[in-house]
């Protein structure tokens, strides 16, 4: 029992569903493929094919391109990449559920046709602004067309005209007679097709009649026999007329019962995120940000270029629940997710972001000279499994410019050089231990002119080698993380932020662009583990002591690192 249409458009017998399949649940995720997808579509996409997935049902994947001129080839494939990258597919049991409102085209036509022919539907050449005034308000009913009560040939007629070309843009309109009074203003004769001599990415010059996308909405939703129609609240208005719609259709043959039912959820949103395509276009535009890729953005190819995984995203949308209530989720959500995703799978490395050299200046003794002392590490400290990474310590490392300091601040047990304390006592460097590797003691720094620290000076404490029994013959409070300077990879470090330093950057009427954060991208130069030379693109890591980090999907290439900070070990931004 195929319950799939399949059939010729307009034909009933398509609606001839098994019993089985009755049973099942049938959802839609149907974007307009007029820009790219945000954090917001992902929600959608998660909780329709998700149901789908949880009641052995089917999610169809259904352009809706009733709107020649804003949309195009490039925004359908991105969309389509996006579905599948968070973990989705339109097949179910070898049949490709992927659908076009163009698909059905024709039958809409035809079903217009029938709603004049049973006066419910007439054409209407009031100007666009007439029709504004007329349709009155919250309070006050609207007026009728002129053109409302036109005999059915005679808007039969125009509407062929229309559709042959004969009209200009705009001069009329076919409307649903439905009731001008209707304290429902959704209902008050909403325009169901449009004149545009457009080319459509799909159809081409087929037509120059588009249908609207109310209009079209319920009817490919009945066409696939979608059980349920999920869409965000704001349509909760429109349910009436979805409704009304059909039944008409029903009543004329055209579609057959169960009818698809429409169901409201709140939609997402997310502090400091911003997702109106209108603004994020502006961001893009007037180059606040480096493209819709931007891995600042909230689109899904900016989050998944700044590192988020699909299963980060999934959690996310999960966690965030589906209500009728409008909801703010906290930006910090976002990152929780991602964070508990890749602490399980990310490999760890380290990485000197701010690095200033490190003088092992005892090495030829300890060592002898020429000598590199081979450190390992695990790749992942709770699986084994993931195998273990190896580097060599050298005389010379980078290190944090933040770990020595001069004039160190009480409890502070990184490097700090031998000195006088203001009883006149002499004491002794401090010793830090060089994580994975040896125990070390400072033994001061060297200055340029200026005054600028341009490297540090310590001494290695023999046998003190971790995962050597000498390990804790010496105690330390403080761990270094370096990067050997003669293997060490150099690597560019793109250091992002939220892009917007308000909760609510576009809130009360302000102007968005004014809540720019700008702090959101510093870009700085890295020493990296050597063995991420081979790093492929895309790939995600835990950078000690820094956070999450990703090699760039785009600039990422071999003989040129580049990493994007996904998110921070910890919660920076917690109130
Ligand atoms: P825009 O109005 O910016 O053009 P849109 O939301 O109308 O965007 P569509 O392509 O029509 O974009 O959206 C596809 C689906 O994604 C719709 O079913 C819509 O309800 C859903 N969707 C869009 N934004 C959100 C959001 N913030 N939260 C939940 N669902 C959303
Ligand atoms: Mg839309
Ligand atoms: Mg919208």
């Amino acid at each position: 029992a195929q319950r799939r249409f399949a059939g010729t458009p307009g034909d009933a017998a398509h609606h001839a569903a098994g019993p089985l399949d009755t049973a099942k649940i049938r959802t839609r995720f149907p974007p307009e493929p007029n820009g790219y997808l945000h954090i917001g579509h992902a929600k959608s996409i998660c909780l329709n094919f998700g149901l789908a997935r949880d009641y052995g049902g089917v999610c169809h994947m259904r352009f809706d391109d009733t709107n020649p001129e804003k949309e195009d080839q490039e925004f359908v494939d991105s969309i389509l990449d996006a579905v599948q990258w968070l973990g989705f597919g339109w097949n179910a049991n070898g049949t490709e559920h992927l659908y076009h409102a163009s698909d059905y085209f024709e039958f809409m036509y035809r079903a217009a046709q029938y709603l004049i022919t049973a006066g419910h539907a007439y054409v209407d050449a009031q100007s666009a602004d007439e029709m504004r005034a007329n349709r009155g308000t919250l309070t006050e009913p609207g007026k009728d067309s002129p053109w409302r009560n036109r005999p059915a040939a005679e808007s039969l007629a125009l509407f062929e005209e229309m559709r042959d070309g004969k009209h200009a843009d705009g001069s009329m309109v076919l409307r649903a007679k439905v009731d001008m009074a209707s304290p429902n203003i959704n209902l008050r004769d909403p325009a169901i097709y449009r004149i545009r001599h457009a080319e459509h990415h799909r159809t081409g010059n087929k037509w120059c009649v588009y249908p609207m996308y109310a209009y079209a909405h319920p009817i490919e939703d009945a066409l696939e026999q979608i059980t349920h129609s999920i869409c965000t609240l704001e349509f909760e208005d429109q349910r009436p007329w979805y409704d009304w719609l059909l039944a008409r259709l029903v009543e004329g043959g055209l579609l057959a019962a169960p009818l698809p039912h429409q169901y409201e959820f709140a939609r997402l949103n997310v502090t400091y995120v911003i997702t109106s395509k209108r603004k994020l276009k502006q961001l893009v535009d007037d180059k606040h940000v480096d493209g819709w890729d931007d891995p600042r953005m909230p689109t899904i190819v900016g989050l998944r270029r700044r590192g988020y995984t699909p299963e980060a995203m999934r959690l996310f949308c999960e966690r965030t629940g589906t209500t009728k209530s409008h909801s703010l989720i906290d930006y910090s959500s976002l990152e929780i997710a991602l964070r508990e995703d890749l602490d399980e799978k990310a490999p760890r490395a380290m990485a000197v972001l701010d690095p200033v050299k490190l003088k092992l200046t005892n090495w030829d003794a300890v060592f002898g000279a020429g000598h590199v002392e081979p450190c390992s590490a695990p790749v992942h400290p709770h699986h084994e499994d993931m195998g273990r990474r190896s580097f060599n310590l050298t005389p010379e490392v980078w290190i944090e410019r933040e770990d020595f300091m001069e004039e160190p601040p009480k409890g502070y047990h990184r490097l700090t050089p031998p000195r006088t304390d203001a009883a006149g006592l002499e004491l002794a460097g401090n010793k830090a231990r060089l994580k994975y590797g040896y125990v070390i003691e400072c033994k001061g720094c060297e200055k340029d002119a200026a005054g600028n620290i341009t490297a540090v000076l310590a001494e290695i404490v023999p046998d003190t080698k971790s995962g050597t029994p000498g390990a804790d013959s010496v105690k330390v409070k403080g761990v270094i993380t370096w990067v050997s300077v003669s293997e060490g990879l150099s690597a560019e470090v793109r250091l992002y932020d939220r892009l917007f330093k308000e909760e609510h950057p576009d809130a009360g009427g302000r102007d968005f662009l004014e809540a720019i954060n700008p702090d959101s991208k510093k870009v700085v130069t890295a020493f990296v583990e050597p063995g991420l030379a081979t790093t492929e693109a895309g790939t995600s890591f835990q950078f000690e002591r820094h956070g999450y980090f990703v090699a760039d999907r785009k600039d990422h290439v071999a003989g040129k690192a580049v990493f994007n900070r996904s998110c921070t070990l910890k919660d920076s931004w917690a109130k």
